[in-house]
Formats: C-alpha cells, sequence, structure tokens
C-alpha cells in the first residue's frame, strides 16, 4: 500500500447507525464523518480511518493491546493476527488461496484504521494451506517479508508438495518463498511484546505456537481452538500424534494466559474451559481411533467443497485420486476409498453440511 495511492472510502455497505455510539455498524463513521467524506483532502481521510481503528479497539472491549488486531474469518482460511511495531506491521497466517484476494483486502483495511501502517511481514505459524494460502498474494500486493517454521524450510525451499501436504489432502497453494525462520526457543516480537516459539506437534508435527508471558496471550494456531483443535494428520499415516497433541494441551495448561487466539473460530476468552472441551475430545479419539479417522475423512471432504462449491459427485472421487491422507483414513477404517468417500459424503449430506441435487454435490 503506497501512501499516495487514493484513500478508499471505509463504506462496507452495511449503513446503520448504532444508537448507543452514534457510529456506523459497518465502517465505525459518525453520521458527520459520512457526510464530510466526500469533501475530505486524503490526510483527513487518513485521520477518519485512524479514528475507525480506535473504536474498533473500543468496540473490542480491551481484550487485546491497542498494538493488536484479531481479525476471524470462516473455516476455509486461517484468522489473521496483526501485530504493529513502530508503524511496521506483521501478520500471522494468511488464509487460504481463494480468500487471498479478500485477505489483502482485509489487510488493507487494518492497516489504514492502524493510521497508515506498512505490511513488513508475514510469520506462519504452520504451513497448512489454510494457513499460508495467502502468502503469495500478500507478499505481491504489500512486498512484505515472509517467516516459517525452521523445520519447514527445506520442502519450501524445493516446494515439495507432496511434503507441504497439498498433495496429500488434494488442496492448493500458490508458491511462495521465504526470508526467515523460527524455531521454539527462539522469541518473537511482535506487536510491541515479546512471544516465545513453542513446539505444537499433534495437528502437525513442525507447527509452532506463540505465548506471551507479558500480556498472558497465546496464539495457539490449530493446537487449540474454543471448541476442539485441528485433524491430528500424523495418527492418519500410522505415526505418533494423539500422544504429542495431549503433550501440547498439558503444556497450555501449565503457561500463564488469560486469552487464546486460535487459527480457526472466536478468541478464547475461557481458556481453562476451552482446555477442558480439547481434552474430553481428544480422550474421546484416543480411545476410538476410527473416530478421529471418521471425523478427518469428513473434514477434508468439507474442506475440498468450501473450495468449489459445487462438483459433480463422480468428478470429486476423481479430483480426490491422489489425495493420500483420505485414502489413508480410510484404509485406518478398514473401507475401500470410494466406499469411504461414499460415507463421508452420505454423512455431510445427512448433516445438512452438503446438498446433494443428482449427480451435483453443493456446499452448504
Ligand atoms: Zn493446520
Amino acid at each position: 500500500m503506497r501512501a499516495s495511492a487514493p484513500v478508499p472510502s471505509p463504506c462496507i455497505s452495511v449503513c446503520r447507525i448504532d444508537d448507543t455510539t452514534g457510529w456506523c455498524e459497518g465502517c465505525l463513521r459518525t453520521l458527520d464523518e459520512i457526510a464530510a467524506w466526500g469533501s475530505l483532502d486524503d490526510d483527513s481521510r487518513r485521520r477518519t480511518w485512524a479514528s475507525i481503528g480506535e473504536r474498533r479497539t473500543t468496540l473490542a472491549g480491551g481484550k487485546l493491546p491497542p498494538t493488536l488486531r484479531f481479525i476471524e474469518r470462516d473455516w476455509l482460511s486461517s484468522n489473521q493476527i496483526v501485530g504493529f511495531d513502530a508503524g511496521i506491521a506483521t501478520v500471522v497466517d494468511t488464509g487460504y488461496a481463494k480468500h487471498a484476494p479478500l485477505t489483502v483486502l482485509l489487510i488493507e483495511r487494518v492497516l489504514r484504521e492502524a493510521g497508515g501502517a506498512r505490511l513488513g511481514r508475514i510469520v506462519n505459524t504452520h504451513l497448512h494451506s489454510d494457513h499460508c494460502g495467502g502468502n503469495r498474494a500478500l507478499t505481491d500486493a504489500f512486498g512484505c517479508t515472509t517467516t516459517i517454521p525452521q523445520a519447514s524450510a527445506a520442502e519450501v525451499a524445493a516446494w515439495d508438495e507432496a511434503v507441504l501436504t497439498f498433495v496429500g489432502t488434494g488442496q492448493r497453494c500458490p508458491r511462495f518463498s521465504f526470508d526467515a525462520v523460527l524455531a521454539p526457543g527462539d522469541t518473537l516480537r511482535l506487536g510491541e511484546l515479546d512471544w516465545r516459539v513453542l513446539a505444537a506437534p499433534g495437528h502437525d508435527p513442525k507447527s509452532l505456537i506463540f505465548h506471551c508471558p507479558d500480556a498472558r496471550l497465546l496464539i495457539s494456531a490449530d493446537a487449540l481452538w474454543a471448541s476442539g483443535f485441528g485433524v491430528l494428520f500424523p495418527e492418519l499415516q500410522g505415526e505418533s500424534g494423539f500422544a504429542e497433541q495431549q503433550a501440547v494441551l498439558d503444556l497450555i495448561a501449565t503457561l500463564p494466559v488469560d486469552r487464546a487466539l486460535p487459527g480457526h473460530g472466536p478468541m478464547i476468552d475461557d481458556v481453562p474451559a476451552a482446555l477442558a472441551r480439547a481434552q474430553a475430545r481428544l480422550q474421546a479419539m484416543r480411545s476410538d481411533p476410527a473416530r478421529h479417522a471418521r471425523h478427518a475423512l469428513k473434514v477434508l471432504v468439507k474442506f475440498l467443497m468450501l473450495d468449489v462449491e459445487r462438483i459433480e459427485a463422480e468428478r470429486l472421487a476423481a479430483n480426490l485420486r491422489g489425495a493420500h491422507l483420505l485414502r489413508d483414513s480410510a484404509a485406518l477404517l478398514g473401507l475401500q476409498y470410494d466406499a469411504a468417500l461414499r460415507w463421508a459424503i452420505d454423512e455431510l449430506v445427512d448433516q445438512g453440511q452438503l446438498q446433494r441435487d443428482g449427480r451435483w454435490l453443493m456446499n452448504v
């Protein structure tokens, strides 16, 4: 984003004034600011954007320091956490490729609300396609650098899509490169705070999470959500994931944390309750690994349907021929691949997550 670019209107076509605050629910401007917008010069418009940023922080109820922003996305794209350090922003995780143009717009908006900060850096907690699918679009748009987990450096340098899980899941991710790496034990400076970099295997053997003892905050990626955690992919391939996830949850329970910012879903205000839910879920999976494999199959099919939205069932099966993580899940269940896929689709249709119309499948 260049300072000389025209300053866009904050309007997002919601245009309802909140009686209590007097601000538009969509763009957080006052009626006076909305009326005056057309006659303002660029500097005044930038000042209005900065006021909007302050109002958004106020509305968030002071849950986060003013140097941090949490952007909740849907389930196809990971959430973003943006930290500001002296006018330079860092974004943690970048969503899925399909939503990359929207991610660029959301980051532009957050930068404007911060008074015209510059995006300096991407940091990835891990390299699943829904966490790094916007890397390329953001580096193209902002010229920022990219920091990834050190354990993933070799496969990114070689762009080995099999090791990077994009082949195994049938998902896609535009190629990106990196400028720096992070490893457990490092310190990440983000939002004028120091964050300890911790290993969080289980969901992904190479995933990192970030803990800030001073602010009692945790960026928990897919290791802890408000209700659960990400699929434990190593278990699908006959490797250990349950024990690692257990250790990560046990570790989080020892950390001084008041609030966690997960990779998906809402901010976690009650961390002990979220940990209890995750522990219960993990125990249920450990005692019945087939339950986890069934869950994984449904998650993978649903993800692909979120991406394509509408496809013929036969073509979906054909597209997924090479997705060995689905094949592995089917094998764990003692099912033929096609039968497992049919089962997952039927289940998702029964649960109202997909709709069937003749040969066609639609995401709901
Ligand atoms: Zn993930």
